[in-house]
């Protein structure tokens, strides 16, 4: 057994909320037990007998949470970036996730992407894998294995998507999801799984019937399971949600029909449901979402990069619409979550003066937030644990952070040396990562 009782000391930085970052130079994080017993400018007596790692002179951070990524499509990110989403799913995405019925195809490729994320500054995910059960397992032992902590979901689709994906109906579908969460269940029990769970994973409401959404609700009641979808990303599919669901009142009012979106009144300890984009949420939208706790994962890039829309993040964050960053890979070609923040603050000055809006771009530190604490929210709304800071009682997820080689002929505030990590690091100055107080790289 590792041992999970030790202390770190460098220039320590992480988020109270959206707009106080906190910094200590020279400081001592104590790790006890996986989890933070704080930060210390002189070391209490009682942890004395703690072994000391000297990482004087680094940035010691959080790790970082990706609120949505697609596993699949790590394999062609940066490619079919000149398209916009509904053309891109049919010639991109679709006979992409196809590849995974075959396993071993699917370990190849997913050994590619949980290697890939174990050296890179996430140390949190939340994940869309494929409709095929076995893939989907095959990826939640390589994140097991990996030390990362994760949410990762088996896709349900049954209409309106192409046969090579195509779930065979309603009950075909649920019959498979209850499968696979039968075996997930099991891995999670004795010494199983300690940092994967399963989530329910309706890809969205075109390619889910009416029956699969209430089969996908009732599941969520009866194991009290967490949630992830796709909401309001680009006008053309609100539009064809309108049509399917006409009697709705809206995209997320649809989701709350079949009972896959917030806490229902009578169930306020419902899992929480984390819905992707809401870039075109309007204020009702925003209203439910503050109401029943949604969370939303701004995926700036992927936003960008399908041409969908700037989300209103301002919104989200004065409205207190819990929220985090994605990557949404392959929407988005970059998995790291330093990148999301710095298109994050980008995105937000261009809704400002495209829209000739009167509205506050996004701050560093409020992107910070996002990154770590606002995601790690939701683990924590999971019982997984509080992450993404190192208030006392978090889950020590830590980067270490060897920014000597970003130099300026001038002296830098630890605000500073975080501000241009965020926006010039590279996997090479990640120094070491922990995840609930294991060492998982360098
Ligand atoms: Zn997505």
């Amino acid at each position: 057994m590792e041992n999970r009782n030790f202390i770190v000391q460098g220039d320590i930085c992480w988020c109270k909320d959206p707009q106080t970052l906190e910094t200590r130079a020279g400081a001592f994080l104590v790790c006890a037990g996986g989890k933070s017993a704080g930060v210390f400018s002189r070391l209490p007596e009682q942890y004395a007998a703690f072994p000391l790692l000297d990482y004087s002179g680094r940035l010691i951070i959080p790790g970082l949470v990706d609120l949505h990524i697609h596993a699949p499509q790590f394999a062609f990110r940066g490619l079919g970036m000149d398209l916009e989403l509904l053309e891109w799913l049919e010639t991109r995405a679709f006979p992409e996730e196809a590849k995974y019925r075959d396993l071993q195809y699917a370990r190849r490729a997913y050994g590619l992407l949980v290697e890939h994320l174990k050296k890179g500054p996430n140390t949190r995910l939340v994940i869309f894998a494929t409709v095929h059960t076995p893939a989907t397992l095959l990826l939640m032992d390589l994140l097991e294995e990996s030390g990362l902590v994760s949410l990762t979901g088996k896709v349900n689709m049954d209409r309106n998507s192409p046969d090579i994906l195509r779930e065979a109906g309603a009950a075909a579908s649920l019959a498979e999801t209850g499968e696979w969460l039968e075996a997930c269940f099991s891995r999670n029990s004795g010494s199983g799984y300690k940092n994967t769970r399963p989530i329910l994973t309706p890809r969205f409401i075109p390619s889910c019937s009416d029956e699969l959404m209430r089969g996908l609700g009732d599941l969520r009641r009866k194991y009290r399971l967490p949630v992830q979808s796709h909401l309001s990303e680009n006008k053309k599919e609100i539009e064809w949600v309108r049509k399917l669901c006409p009697e709705s009142g809206g995209y997320g009012a649809a989701y709350d029909g079949f009972g896959l979106f917030g806490a229902a009144a009578d169930a306020p300890s419902a899992a929480p449901v984390v819905m992707a984009h809401c870039v075109w949420s309007d204020e009702k939208e925003i209203a439910l979402m503050a109401g029943q706790g949604v969370f939303a994962a701004h995926c700036p890039q992927s936003n960008t990069n399908l041409s969908s829309g700037i989300a209103p993040v301002r919104h989200f964050l004065e409205a207190g619409v819990p929220a985090g960053l994605g990557s949404d890979i392959a929407g988005g070609v970059h998995s790291s979550i330093f990148r999301a923040m710095v298109d994050a603050i980008q995105v937000s000055k261009l809704r400002r003066s495209l829209l000739g809006l009167d509205e506050k771009a996004l701050s560093m530190e409020e992107v910070f937030y996002l990154g770590t604490a606002g995601g790690g929210a939701f683990f924590e709304r999971c019982g997984m644990g509080r992450a993404g800071s190192f208030e006392p009682g978090c889950d020590f997820d830590a980067l270490v952070i060897e920014d000597t080689d970003i130099a300026a002929p001038f002296g830098l505030s630890i605000r500073e040396r975080l501000e241009r990590t965020v926006y010039l690091s590279e996997e090479r100055h990640i120094t070491a990562k922990y995840v609930r107080g294991r060492k998982i790289s360098r």
